[in-house]
């Protein structure tokens, strides 16, 4: 199945209807707010995205994206790969309302009638939600334990430096008359 670039936006009620899906990928570059707790932005997510009615009758999206990516290790601060998995099954509404009314097994997507929806977005706070909070690498593979065998001592301030800061200030307290 060839995966083409994720679209910016869906008609997501005229999806419903049609019974569309959506196999795509997404560069983590171009996902900002989820790149704002990454190490950096390389990596791509495989996204698929399946519309459809429900048997109860609501206008779903089923999804799951996966992608590779790297976090810091907050042990090391140095990058480390994971992988990322999210799964959402969601159900359009148009209020808040409609929202608190739906089954546990659906989360809303509020959206208005003429509103399209932002994949991006959704995307992204999905992916948002399934980023572990803190990583830490395997002991074995951590940098923080190299760090600290080649951690050198802090060079002190030389004398002649001191003094000559020390002078300085001395000559801000004078008064001036
Ligand atoms: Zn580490």
């Amino acid at each position: 199945m060839q995966r083409q670039p994720l679209p910016k936006f869906v008609d997501a009620r005229k999806f419903v209807t049609g019974g569309m899906e959506i196999h795509a990928f997404k560069q983590v570059a171009d996902l900002s707010r989820f790149t704002a707790g990454l190490a950096n932005t390389s990596g791509s997510v495989d996204v698929d995205l399946r519309f459809f009615r429900s048997e109860q009758g609501f206008k779903c999206i089923e999804g799951t994206a996966i992608g590779q990516v790297d976090v810091l290790c907050q042990r090391c601060m140095k990058p480390m790969p994971i992988c990322i998995e999210a799964e959402f099954n969601l159900a359009i509404v148009w209020t808040e309302e409609q929202a608190k009314a739906l089954p546990k097994s659906l989360d809303p997507l509020i959206l208005g009638e003429d509103e399209d929806l932002v994949l991006a977005d959704l995307l992204q706070d999905e992916l948002i939600i399934n980023t572990p909070f803190v990583s830490y690498h395997d002991d074995a593979v951590c940098k923080v334990f190299e760090l600290e065998s080649e951690a050198e001592p802090v060079d002190v301030v030389s004398g002649t430096e001191e003094g000559d800061t020390r002078f300085a200030i001395l000559g801000q307290l004078k008064p001036r008359d």
